[in-house]
């Protein structure tokens, strides 16, 4: 709890105008809660998108299968800024900030003229870009990434083109492999790591959810980098690989991660590393400028760094910023949380494994598919990947969230259900 007087450098006044860059889930989120606690001056936030703005979620699901449209993945109605007084601009690039004594100056450049504009507060919520392949061939037009609406656009032309190759067992590569395969196209997921999601679950989780994808009919290839993207006149014929393998392919998607975008910090000055550096307060290294979402790197409490990209932490970091701006109790935060749809498999996780010294997975033998993992730090937990558990995670979430901290002897029946191990206490 800290108010905005208590914050090195940051003004006790209320801003009359916020400035945000980037206009998806932690920008609008941003600019909604600013509204939602009463601010009322001037909000602008500035997108180079042209879309208006949209959940990525779905892209790599509903949206590539056909069941979402332009529309339904909005993140809010058209009508909704000019209602709440927003402005927002599409279609424009933030190319230049600089500090002035009294707030910040953006040039911008929108529908080719460059603008300037002054504003008493602001906040980077510029996300991250998807990391490129850099090999012989990979300039060529059908090797794609996934991070925006246009680049699903271009992957869901791309599913009966013929055999797709997915580089790189992350979420979304992953997620693309099993929603391509329910559509009926051959997929091989090459991964260069001996295991997939080597970042983000467990080796249990990961496991099962390689053999669910092996189960899809998607080929897995482990262990092997790619090396070249073989293609002539007619298009892309082959991936080939490190060990000289040649995988067919019409189409190359690039899942290999995300890289925060950090020029505009940089002309700041700010502190970056992997992303902008930031603390509890979303307070980037001059103490004055704001910044949300997957373009931030966390301290945490130990001093170490880490990075979350995910819609929770993007909806959080803007509600905490928020408070920050008007001069307001943080609000609290629950535990972090994230989902991954593949196929028919819903992983939902919450809490972060780093740092485990112990694990227990809780099966039912008479439902196999579901399944849990959870992660303890001295016997205390810490973390938990659920697989087709909804109720499980939703039980593990409430108590990381409220502090509780079961050891591993207290959860291992599984006999009891966890939402009756981990009841609150009454009274
Ligand atoms: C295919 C896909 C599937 C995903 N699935 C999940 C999921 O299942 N669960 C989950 O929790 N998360 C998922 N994510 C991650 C989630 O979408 C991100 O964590 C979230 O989008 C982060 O929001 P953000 O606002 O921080 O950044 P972004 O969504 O990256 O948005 C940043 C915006 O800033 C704009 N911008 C950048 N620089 C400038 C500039 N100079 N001027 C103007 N505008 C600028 C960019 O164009 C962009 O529109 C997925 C992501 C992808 C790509």
């Amino acid at each position: 709890m800290s108010a905005a007087q208590d914050i090195p450098g940051a003004e006790a006044r209320v801003p009359h105008s916020v400035v945000v860059v980037g206009a998806s889930h932690a920008g609008v989120q941003l600019a909604d809660r600013l509204r939602a606690t009463g601010y009322t001056g001037e909000i602008t936030l500035i997108s180079h998108e042209t879309h208006l703005p949209y959940q990525r979620p779905p892209l790599s699901k509903a949206w590539l299968k056909g069941e979402a449209t332009g529309e339904s993945v909005l993140l809010r109605e058209p009508a909704h800024y000019a209602d709440q007084k927003i402005e927002l601009m599409t279609g424009a690039r933030v190319e230049e900030l600089e500090r002035t004594p009294d707030g910040v100056e953006v040039r911008f450049t929108l529908a080719g003229a460059v603008r300037t504009r002054r504003f008493d507060r602001l906040v980077l919520a510029t996300g991250a870009r998807a990391r490129r392949l850099a090999l012989p061939g990979a300039d060529h037009p059908d090797v794609l990434v996934l991070r925006d609406l246009d680049h699903a656009r271009s992957l869901a032309g791309r599913v009966e083109a013929g055999p797709m190759v997915v580089v790189g067992g992350g979420f979304v590569g992953l997620e693309v492999a099993a929603t391509a395969r329910a559509l009926g196209a051959e997929v091989t997921v090459v991964e260069a790591g001996e295991r997939l999601l080597a970042r983000a679950v467990g080796p249990d989780t990961a496991e099962t959810l390689l053999a669910a994808h092996r189960a899809m009919a998607t080929e897995v290839v482990l262990g092997v980098a790619p090396a070249e993207i073989v293609h002539g006149d007619s298009g892309i014929l082959a991936v080939r690989l490190a060990d000289g393998r040649e995988i067919p392919a019409a189409t190359v998607l690039v899942g290999i991660g995300a890289q925060a975008r950090i020029e505009l910090a940089g002309q700041l000055g700010l502190e970056c590393d992997g992303g902008i550096v930031v603390d509890e307060r979303c307070l980037a290294s001059d103490g004055w400028t704001l910044a949300v979402g997957d373009c931030t790197t966390h301290v945490s409490g130990s001093g170490g760094r880490f990075r979350l990209e995910s819609v929770d932490n993007a909806v959080e970091q803007a509600n905490t910023a928020a408070a920050v701006l008007l001069g307001l109790p943080l609000p609290d935060r629950g535990a972090p949380w994230f989902w991954s749809d593949q196929g028919d498999q819903k992983l939902q996780i919450t809490g972060l494994i780093g740092g485990h010294t112990s694990m227990l997975v809780r099966m039912d033998p008479e439902r196999p598919r579901r399944r849990v993992a959870l992660y303890f730090a001295d016997d205390a937990l810490i973390a938990a990947e659920c697989l087709n558990s909804p109720a499980d995670f939703v039980a593990l979430r409430s108590a990381l969230g409220r502090g509780q901290r079961p050891g591993p002897e207290a959860l291992s029946d599984t006999r009891v259900p966890l939402k009756k191990l981990l009841a609150p206490a009454r009274g």
